[in-house]
């Protein structure tokens, strides 16, 4: 998942909750396949459907039970008969014997209008063209829509098919295998192979066009968008395949799904949701190319594209190892806006995280990444950070080829951040005790290393360092110190820096001819300056 940023504060945070209810009777259970079938009526916001999942049991158990939230459960039944079930509006629980190793089939027809986790937008309005449907699984609980498994370590192959009025897209997880037209409405059945967690589940709909394209790899990539946006495709999609190849070369594991979609939605509740195969994204980040240098969809987009590994791939085992989902997406959005969008964005933007991170820990509000409870500057940013500097450690190729090493070993499955660094120790032969203890266990963020490391690692900010300890501490003029720095860099960013924290010791002059020298960045900043501008620069 990923928040909006605005400047520099968190607006949304993921709530964790706890889980309530123990998980299936110590895990006998195994849910293996699940059909679902559903009739959406956006109109009337509601859900008739139908599911069935097989699943076994490793030991011999007296009941089973579904997360169902707020349903009309209709019709229950295993391996096709009827069977004792209770159902309170929150679990539904099957009690009888379930025997060891045999299979068992169980079908629930239901209907719900759910209060949350599906959204029904603009149905009842006299605005063509505006009507969607989309669903938000993490933090909202897809038990909501479909009785199925909050607990994230029930993984289930699923194949669904919606019904839905006609004329409209319908994306979900998986691949499409047909649609069936009806006298009013379209059916779109899309079938999964590989296992996930039922917090990946979702579905878009909408009116949609959508342009496709192929990895390096050949996974095809589907880029869905307005159809009156069409000239807005290319910036808002921009480097797509090239975001994906990169984050496979760089993770080394091939991606581990059918296909990979990416839906914008309007009135997204977060910037973006990594649904297994079908990202959903907030339209806000839908672009033009001119905008495109002020606001994009890259950060997004990789960062949505990684949790198809971290976090979809292997799960958490429960929320004290969150870093493995969000630092991971955010690291590798990282790396892929330093490939994308340059080094002089990737480096002071890292440097203003670092800020953000320092200003967090000064305000009492640092926290350990093992914390379930940490915020999310924490989880993604600092988390970030932490890999960023056990990659310099270990080496990139330690670092590489354990992630790769764990990834593989833990495909389709839950996982701890001790089974990470496990695997990381193993490959690498290398203690990651400090490692753990500084970057994992304290609530303190090491900012001193961090900057050591952006300074060593990119010249301007090592210039930015030192022309503010001389504009402290020299008895020259502020604007021949800055003059001086300004004419030995390129980097629009130290430019910028030095404009948004020096423009009060700068003459009219100075800032003239920074404003005619038409870097983007330093004009950017020139406007933002309190006050008007003034007019000799116009
Ligand atoms: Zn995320």
């Amino acid at each position: 998942m990923s928040r909006f940023l605005k400047s520099g504060l968190v607006l949304f945070f993921f709530i964790f909750r706890l889980c309530l209810v123990a998980g299936q009777e110590g895990s006998a259970s195994d849910f293996l396949q699940g059909e679902i079938m559903m009739k959406v009526d956006p109109f009337n916001e509601t859900v008739h459907g139908q599911v069935q999942y097989h699943f076994s049991v490793n030991k011999t158990v007296d009941s089973v039970y579904l997360d169902a939230r707020a349903m009309n459960i209709s019709k229950v039944r295993l391996n096709g008969r009827k069977v004792r079930y209770t159902y309170d509006g929150r679990y539904l629980v099957l009690s009888r014997k379930y025997r060891e190793n045999k299979e068992y089939s169980i079908d629930i027809h239901y209907s719900c209008k759910p209060e949350q986790a599906m959204y029904f937008l603009g149905w009842n309005d006299t605005i063509p063209g505006n009507e969607q449907v989309w669903t938000q699984g993490q933090g909202k609980y897809n038990s909501h829509w479909v009785p199925s498994f909050d607990e994230m370590s029930e993984k289930v192959s699923f194949s669904i098919s919606i019904d839905f009025p006609k004329d409209y897209e319908v994306i979900s997880n998986g691949k499409l295998i047909n649609t069936t037209n009806h006298d009013q409405t379209t059916t779109w059945h899309y079938r999964m192979i590989k296992p996930m967690s039922s917090y990946l589940l979702a579905f878009a709909g909408g009116r949609y066009s959508s342009e496709r394209q192929f990895s390096t790899s050949g996974i095809p990539l589907y880029l869905y968008y307005y159809p009156h946006d069409s000239v807005k495709t290319e910036p808002t999609y921009r480097y797509t395949k090239e975001i994906f190849d990169l984050l496979e070369n760089e993770i080394g594991v091939p991606y581990p799904w059918q296909n990979y979609k990416q839906v914008p939605v309007r009135d997204f509740l977060y910037a973006g949701m990594e649904n297994t195969g079908v990202t959903l994204f907030s339209d806000s980040f839908i672009t033009d190319s001119i905008a495109f240098k002020d606001r994009n969809y890259v950060n997004v987009n990789a960062h949505e594209l990684a949790h198809q590994w971290f976090g979809n791939l292997v799960t958490q085992q429960d929320a004290s190892s969150h870093w493995l989902h969000e630092g991971f997406a955010t690291y590798y959005s990282w790396l892929a806006q330093k490939e994308f969008l340059g080094e002089d964005h990737f480096y002071w933007m890292l440097l203003d995280k670092a800020n953000d991170l320092e200003t967090a820990d000064r305000e009492g509000d640092g926290a350990s990444l093992l914390n379930p409870a940490a915020n999310s500057l924490t989880f993604y940013e600092k988390g970030a950070f932490a890999l960023l500097m056990l990659r310099e450690y270990l080496g990139d190729e330690n670092f590489r080829r354990g992630e790769k090493e764990f990834l593989t070993a833990f495909s389709f499955q839950n996982a701890t951040v001790d089974d990470f660094l496990a695997q990381l120790e193993a490959t690498s032969a290398t203690s990651l005790d400090n490692f753990r203890k500084q970057w994992l266990e304290s609530n303190t963020f090491p900012e001193k290393e961090v900057t050591q490391y952006l300074r060593k690692s990119y010249p301007p900010v090592e210039q930015f360092f030192k022309a503010r300890l001389e504009l402290i501490s020299s008895a020259e003029e502020n604007e021949a110190i800055i003059m001086k720095y300004w004419g030995s860099t390129t980097s629009s960013e130290f430019r910028k820096r030095l404009i948004l924290q020096y423009h009060r010791s700068l003459s009219t002059e100075f800032l003239k001819n920074a404003f005619n020298s038409n870097d983007f960045k330093v004009r950017q900043a020139l406007s933002s300056l309190p006050g008007p501008i003034p007019e000799d620069l116009i």
